[in-house]
């Protein structure tokens, strides 16, 4: 193997690896937790919470209108029990009674305006919740194959790290070091040739140098964009 295809593989298994590794912290993030189900958790609480609040205001609502019908029930009686004879006095609770029929009627609308609230509220509650439980259910029957899943994953990077210190041990350290300061800033550090050109920044690359890339036994590097050529 010349000097660039070992660097070639070694980048090709150090991707692998890098692939590898996002993998699996993203599995033990969902193993962990699961944020869209905090999420989905807070908007139930927040649908109960104000589902609860509605129900507060409705039922204080309708005893607000019983209250006033109670009143009226009683002044309707004062003003025809015949008790009451002082006609200046039958007027004063005949428009007292119009007053609070008139409150009645306000309160009543506004108690049924809020029992509307209330059963809205309710559905969007039992939304709410059969997401919740929509996504525990779906959250359960992944949590398995994910475990599988990391399991298998950290195996294969155990193996490719082994596979990856094999393969360094027998490359050159200056050309670890090249490697790995131009990995810094580009990837990928080893390129092909693409035609004439450098498959990596396309820009032309000479014909010695083209030769030098597929006999040569040193390292040729794009003169360019400094990524070193494999053949
Ligand atoms: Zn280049």
């Amino acid at each position: 193997m010349s000097r660039a295809s070992a660097l070639l593989s070694l980048q090709q298994i150090d991707d692998r690896i890098a692939a590898i590794t996002s993998e699996i912290a993203t599995a033990e993030a969902s193993l962990r937790g699961d944020p869209e189900l905090g999420r989905l958790r807070r908007t139930e609480a927040a649908a109960q919470e104000e589902h609860r609040a509605l129900g507060t205001n409705a039922r204080l609502a309708e005893l607000e209108a019983a209250s006033l019908q109670s009143r009226i029930r009683e002044l309707d009686r004062r003003l025809y029990g015949g008790t009451v004879r002082n006609p200046a006095e039958l007027m004063e609770m005949q428009r007292e009674l119009e007053v609070m029929r008139v409150r009645l009627s306000t309160a009543e609308d506004d108690a049924l305006e809020r029992m509307e609230q209330v059963d809205q509220s309710l559905a969007s509650l039992q939304s709410a919740s059969a997401l919740v439980a929509a996504r525990e259910s779906q959250r359960n029957d992944s949590m398995e194959p994910l475990r599988e899943r990391l399991t298998t994953l950290t195996a294969e990077k155990e193996l490719l790290s082994a596979e990856r210190d094999a393969l360094r041990a027998d490359i050159d350290p200056g050309d670890l070091s090249l490697y790995a300061r131009i990995a810094a800033h580009r990837r990928p550090a080893v390129t092909g040739l693409a035609g004439e050109f450098c498959a990596g920044c396309h820009m032309p690359v000479s014909n010695e140098e083209r030769r030098a890339v597929r006999t040569g036994t040193g390292l040729t590097q794009c003169a360019n964009c400094d990524r070193i050529l494999a053949p």
